[in-house]
């Protein structure tokens, strides 16, 4: 089936995979719109039950009246295709090739994510659809799509940062202009590259790559997988695909992808930059692309000193992720005034090269969200001494490309987790001098030690940096706990523990 509209979904069986955040979303909003929804999970727990229990009833609830949507949830079995389905709403988590998958390949039924939903039903309500410029990279989507936004509100521009991001997207999109509320001009989104995955019909404004390196191969199956799926996110672009000049990968996905006539390619660099790129010329970020003579003139559009937290010399990244936010909104036909200001206004997300504490000289750096090697190799890449706090779960990763880039700059390391032995290993190869502390406990006492440890190594002006380069769920809920317990731990340090 192809809906394009709230109507169509009305009456259709849609089969809902996975009961977790999204999927309780995608089911919630198409019981609304009248759909007879079946969310199926593989797990039958104590909490799946409740949750399964809470959706039943507040949707027997909300649907009790107009409309003749229904809502059930099929618990311990996520693998057969419920009888009758039209289509299959998956979640994020579900591997492609999931059996539920296979069987409704067999059956000829469709399986889309969120954002394909999302997509089909923008502009639903009679309204103006808003634009979409959308982010994907392996690391600085959120960081970059913040920035966005940020850069659209400064422009007097109706927006939000949605997608892999704060309100589900389908909420938003479906939420536009209700109530009185006031239609969005432009959603800055964010997408994951299993989002890009289920999402074949999206078109965007523009749209960036930031990044392309090995992530979750484990649910892709490869490395080509991987990049073609974040590349689907240049498919159909209408005015600008911005790619990474220092990362090929992203401009061989420009060149790949079929886009609208007149579409152009737009790099971003920390360098000084060619014709239709935007760059950096002696602490200014500058755009060549969006001028009127891009051969001969470059517009100032702000300072590095204006992007928080890269100010000084710290983390370079983030000064990529501000020129790919710019050159979006650029795209977008922004003012180098907003841009500017936009920048300026941007907060970032806890545990992102979070400062927490300076204490007897030494800086405490909480960027926990480093849970692949890339995005610990640019954290690590942002400071000159370094007690790196490093482990947990490596996703299939290797470290010896990560550890041979940063030896030069680790006074030490502490390491835990599951996975401690293969940066252990990789250290003794490339960095045999560099003192290791190998944290044999997973408790909750692992944290504090590992902050005490990590102490002990560090010299007066060094950083100790919790940057893991791997997932924290072996020790930790998730990443951010993993932060609040390196923050928590730093907090009880009085002085230090020579
Ligand atoms: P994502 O949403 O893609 O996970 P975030 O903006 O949350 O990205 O940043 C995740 C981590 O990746 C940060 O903590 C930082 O260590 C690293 N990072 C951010 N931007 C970049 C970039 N452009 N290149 C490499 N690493 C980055």
């Amino acid at each position: 089936m192809t809906a394009h509209d709230p109507q169509d979904f009305a009456g259709r069986h849609l089969t809902v995979a996975g009961l977790g955040v999204s999927g309780i979303s995608a089911a919630r909003a198409l019981a609304g719109l009248g759909a007879h929804v079946t969310v199926v999970d593989g797990g039958d727990g104590e909490k799946q039950r409740a949750a399964a229990r809470e959706l039943e009833e507040e949707a027997a609830a909300g649907t009790a009246g107009g409309q003749q949507g229904s809502l059930t949830v099929r618990l311990g079995d996520g693998a057969t295709l419920p009888e009758g389905t039209d289509l299959v709403v998956t979640s994020p988590g579900w591997k492609p090739d999931s059996p539920l998958f296979a069987a409704a390949a067999a059956a000829g039924v469709d399986v889309v994510g969120d954002v394909e939903i999302a997509w089909r039903l923008r502009g639903s309500r009679g309204e103006t659809p808003a634009d979409w410029l959308a982010v994907t990279g392996t690391n600085g989507k959120t960081t970059t799509v913040r920035m966005l936004a940020s850069i659209l509100e400064a422009a007097g521009l109706h927006t939000a940062a949605v997608g892999n991001i704060g309100t589900p997207i389908i909420d938003l999109v479906l939420g536009q202009g209700q109530h009185g509320q006031q239609p969005y001009d432009v959603f800055a989104v964010e997408l994951s590259s299993y989002q890009l995955h289920w999402a074949p019909s999206l078109r965007a404004h523009s749209a960036a790559v930031l990044n392309l390196a090995p992530d979750h191969l484990d649910w892709h199956g490869s490395m080509e997988a991987y990049a073609a799926d974040k590349g689907r996110i240049y498919e159909g672009n209408t005015v600008a695909c911005v790619y990474n000049v220092a990362d090929k990968a992203t401009e061989d996905l420009v060149r790949a992808a079929d886009v609208e006539e007149g579409c152009r390619a737009i790099g971003f660099t920390l360098n000084t930059p060619g014709p239709s790129q935007l760059g950096v010329v002696e602490g200014i970020l500058v755009d060549r692309a969006f001028v009127e003579n891009r051969q001969q003139q470059a517009q100032e559009l702000a300072e590095v000193t204006d992007i928080a937290p890269g100010s000084g010399s710290a983390a370079p990244h983030n000064i990529a992720n501000a020129l790919a936010a710019a050159a979006l909104a650029r795209a977008y036909g922004v003012s180098p005034a907003a841009v500017r200001d936009g920048l300026r206004a941007f907060h970032p997300d806890a545990h992102r090269i979070q400062h927490v504490a300076d204490i007897d000289g030494v800086t405490y750096i909480d960027d926990s969200k480093a849970t692949n090697t890339h995005a610990a190799e640019a954290s690590l890449a942002a400071y000159e001494h370094i007690v790196w706090i490093a482990g947990g779960l490596a996703k299939g990763a290797t470290f010896d490309e990560l550890v041979q880039r940063s030896a030069s700059r680790l006074r030490g390391v502490v390491l835990i987790g599951a996975d401690r032995a293969l940066i252990r290993e990789a250290l003794a190869r490339h960095a045999p001098d560099v003192p290791v502390v190998d944290l044999d406990r997973t408790d909750t006492g692992a944290m504090p030690e590992a902050v005490r440890e990590a102490t002990r190594l560090a010299e007066p002006g060094d950083t100790v940096l919790l940057a893991p380069a791997c997932a924290s769920m072996d020790m930790f809920v998730n990443y951010n706990k993993r932060g609040d317990a390196f923050a928590d731990a730093v907090g009880e340090l009085t002085a230090r523990d020579h």
